[in-house]
């Protein structure tokens, strides 16, 4: 990466990891986009296991996150905050409250 790394690309002084974040959520919409394709099922003509792959993208968007939240100095405890409330808010939905 270094010097060849374009404005926000790993390793850039503006907005770091911003492309690389875009790609992963891409690429967890794409695996997204094929669960919903296969009505759920999860074994994919191709012959992957598309739970695996969701896993796999999964993982690479939390990094990715997790990397340009550091990478851009953004407030962490108050992203992580929000984020709690959201997730709380998610589970009352799921269980029909709201
Ligand atoms: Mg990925």
């Amino acid at each position: 990466m270094g010097e060849q790394a374009g404005p926000y690309s790993i390793g850039s002084d503006v907005w770091p990891g911003a492309s690389r974040l875009i790609e992963e959520c891409g690429e967890l919409m794409q695996v997204l986009g094929k669960l919903i394709g296969s009505g759920g099922a999860t074994a994919h003509w191709d012959g992957t296991d598309l739970r695996a792959r969701l896993t796999d993208e999964l993982a690479d968007v939390r990094a990715a996150l997790d990397y340009f939240i550091f990478a851009n100095s953004m407030p962490d405890a108050a992203i992580a905050d929000r984020a709690d409330k959201k997730r709380a808010q998610y589970e009352r939905w799921h269980h029909g409250d709201n």
